[in-house]
């Protein structure tokens, strides 16, 4: 590589660290992000007069924003070094052992894939919660860590110390959260959805993202006080009221010694001789899955702090400490073409259609390519054999070309028109749109959304049904659902007296839904069930009183920032969207909490006073938080893991350790079947499989 093309390399880093810590939307997975890296680290390496002031190398990736206040750290926050083999674990210990010319020992964390926060504390009393930022200097995000319950505000020794944490989402809030997120503003994983929680500028709002913290490094400013060392500092931490990483691992030169320190600093934890680490990275990496976080990797630490100070850092990563990361699944295909699909807000999404391949357990067929800058930065064309990955473990996307076509195939353009209308497309960032708010596939998109089973709940109209229904001309609008003539489809193929009577008693029920639902299903964008709830006790409880709401008084509420009250009034501003209120008003639906009818408040507590757990996957529950809304909404509360506490396992198929756990703590373990007869409703006899009441 020559100057230039290491320049370029180091842009692209560049560019990719703002996508990734600034923006929050990776362009790339972590693996390509850290092959790149590691390329750039070698080179430089090789050839020190390429090394640029601001290669990405020598400094902490950078996640300030002029949002909030910067503040000056007073501890070192840095990033990690990385290793991908056991052996470079090891040769890391042996490295630090020979230069000390003494035996060490080690602590082995997880490395909890969150979002870096330092906790200062001055006399016992929480001051100052701020981002890593570019390492010197953070963001002061302190309102929004408050709202996190495991982050003490106030400690039982009147201590002036800094705290290093990560802060994360559990992975069944994740799912939860993001499943009743529209499609353009899913996260793509829980990190990304932390990340965006601390960013919020209403604590109000970040309150509403369950967060939590593991902490793991202290720093007293009072050296006198610093435990003697790193096991210490975590017991200390965890005395202090802090929660820590709940499975720590200790390695010395053999496994009674490990077991000897442990004991001593009254830790919890595994003890390894250094001979065991193919064995514990074996344990940790089979057990990745069923934690109930997410964690991306290990942290190996020198234990004893002296050795820690002689060793120092670079101005990238301390020398006493190595990150040990998981790699991700990949895998490889040929691109057989590329279909754009219509969100229902009009954005467009290349998809990737692939030469089916196995990758991480499930077979992968379709994978995002999320826009055009993404393909023209691939120069991806079809007939290109790709690689792919699962992004944060979850969505596959294509990462890499490996090998172009040879059928003369040049880097593929999204079509100038709609496909679903032939509307002229329109850009917005690095967006397409299709403008028409007639266009078949957004409406139809719009009616779906409103009729799921998590907004208006109209079982039998799916969107395969609804995509039927609006080329019969029956469904053009949401309004339609309330007044189509089901009963003229009787007798046409798929369309028995089952399926219409279906069809036509849960459009019925469903204008028993309470006001908050309705609001939250008309497709406002951002205006999801949690928001209809704040602006409900903010008091615009009803249609009128939002049609006559001000920005001002919307901003007033607690959650409501500026861009969802922007977007609430040029709604309800909108000629077509009145109208649109006025036709449901006049079918019957509720558009006022005072207009929500007697049944709709009826309280289901039939699983109130039982803690749930859930292993497994089902076929009636998919995504798997399904099956916690409608504990949840029976009363029922919910955990990640069995404790004492919990009462019932939910159990599907497959599904790891907590069955054991269940069995052995004498939870009671509920089979999908016999939960469906619990929460009342059953299979239904017809082979669509779908679900009704009673
Ligand atoms: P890192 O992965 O190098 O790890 C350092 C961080 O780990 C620390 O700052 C700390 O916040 C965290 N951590 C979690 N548990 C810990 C523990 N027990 N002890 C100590 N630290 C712990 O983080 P980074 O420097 O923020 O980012 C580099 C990585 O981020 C890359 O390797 C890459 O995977 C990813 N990245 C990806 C992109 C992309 O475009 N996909 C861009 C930039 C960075």
């Amino acid at each position: 590589m020559n100057r230039k093309e290491v320049r370029e390399l180091v842009d692209r880093l560049l560019g990719y660290q703002r996508a990734y810590y600034v923006e929050g939307k990776p362009l790339v997975s972590d693996l390509e992000y850290d092959r790149l890296f590691d390329m750039l680290k070698r080179i430089e390496e090789e050839n020190p007069s390429f090394v640029f002031p601001d290669s990405p190398t020598l400094r902490v990736g950078s996640d300030l924003t002029n949002d909030f206040p910067e503040v000056r750290h007073t501890i070192p926050v840095l990033s990690l070094d990385k290793a991908y083999s056991t052996s470079e674990v090891l040769a890391f210990f042996e490295k630090n052992i020979r230069k000390e010319e003494s035996m060490l020992s080690f602590v082995a964390e997880e490395k909890i894939d969150g979002v870096s926060m330092v906790l200062y504390y001055e006399n016992g009393i929480l001051v100052r919660a701020v981002t890593r930022g570019n390492g010197e200097v953070g963001n002061d995000v302190t309102p929004n860590i408050r709202t996190i319950g495991s982050v003490p505000l106030s400690l039982p020794e009147p201590l002036t110390i800094a705290v290093r944490g990560e802060v994360f989402i559990r992975k069944e809030d994740f799912e939860r959260i993001n499943s009743t997120l529209e499609d353009d503003e899913k996260s793509a994983n829980a990190r990304n959805l932390a990340a965006g929680a601390i960013r919020r500028q209403k604590s109000g709002e970040a309150k509403l993202v369950p967060l939590d913290i593991f902490c793991y490094e202290g720093f007293w400013r009072d050296e006198k006080k610093t435990p003697e060392d790193h096991l210490h500092i975590l017991a200390k931490l965890k005395e202090l009221g802090f929660k820590t990483d709940p499975d720590i691992a200790y390695f010395a030169s053999t496994k009674e010694k490990a077991e000897e320190a442990l004991s001593s600093a009254s830790l919890a934890g595994r003890c390894y001789a250094f001979s065991q680490m193919e064995e514990y990275i074996k344990y940790k990496t089979d057990g990745r899955k069923d934690l109930p976080y997410e964690i991306d990797g290990l942290v190996f630490k020198v234990n004893e702090l002296d050795v820690r100070a002689r060793l120092g850092y670079t101005e990238h990563h301390p020398r006493w400490a190595i990150a040990y990361k998981f790699e991700s699944p990949e895998a490889v295909s040929k691109l057989l073409s590329i279909t754009c699909q219509v969100g229902r807000t009009g954005r467009i999404t290349p998809v990737a259609e692939l030469n089916p391949v196995q990758l991480g357990g499930s077979t992968i067929k379709r994978a995002t390519l999320h826009n055009q800058e993404y393909i023209d930065s691939l120069e991806l064309a079809i007939g290109d054999t790709v690689s792919i990955v699962k992004r944060g473990d979850v969505i596959p996307q294509v990462e890499d070309v490996l090998e172009k076509n040879d059928l003369g195939n040049t880097t593929y353009e999204i079509p100038p028109r709609c496909p679903s209308c032939n509307t002229e497309l329109g850009k917005e960032g690095a967006h397409i749109f299709c403008p028409n708010k007639k266009c078949p596939d957004q409406i139809v998109g719009n009616i779906a959304f409103f009729s799921s089973r998590t907004q208006m709940d109209i079982e039998s109209l799916g969107p395969k049904t609804i995509r039927e229904l609006y080329e019969k001309g029956m469904l053009e609008s949401i309004s339609d659902i309330y007044t189509a003539d089901y009963a003229s489809l009787l007798g046409q193929p798929g369309f028995g007296e089952k399926t219409v009577s279906q069809i036509i008693s849960a459009v019925e029920e469903s204008k028993k839904q309470p006001f908050k639902i309705v609001l939250s299903s008309l497709g406002i964008s951002e205006l999801g069930k949690k928001s209809a709830e704040m602006l409900i006790s903010g008091g615009f409880d009803s249609f009128e009183k939002l049609e006559n709401a001000k920005k001002e008084d919307l901003v007033k509420i607690p959650g409501i920032g500026e861009q969802m009250a922007g977007k609430i009034i040029s709604a309800f501003s909108d000629e077509e969207f009145l109208s649109l209120l006025a036709k449901l008003t006049a079918v019957g639906l509720s558009t006022s909490v005072e207009d929500d009818s007697a049944e709709s408040l009826k309280v289901d507590d039939s699983l109130s006073g039982t803690l749930w757990c859930v292993t497994g996957s089902f076929e009636h529950f998919n995504p798997r938080s399904k099956a916690l809304d409608e504990i949840e909404k029976r009363g029922g509360r919910t955990g990640s893991s069995i404790t004492g506490k919990t009462t019932h396992l939910l159990a599907g198929k497959g599904g790891g350790s907590k069955r054991e756990q269940a069995e052995k703590l004498g939870v009671k373990v509920v089979g999908e079947d016999e939960f469906l007869a619990m929460i009342g409703m059953k299979k239904a006899d017809d082979e669509g499989g779908q679900l009704s009441l009673f």
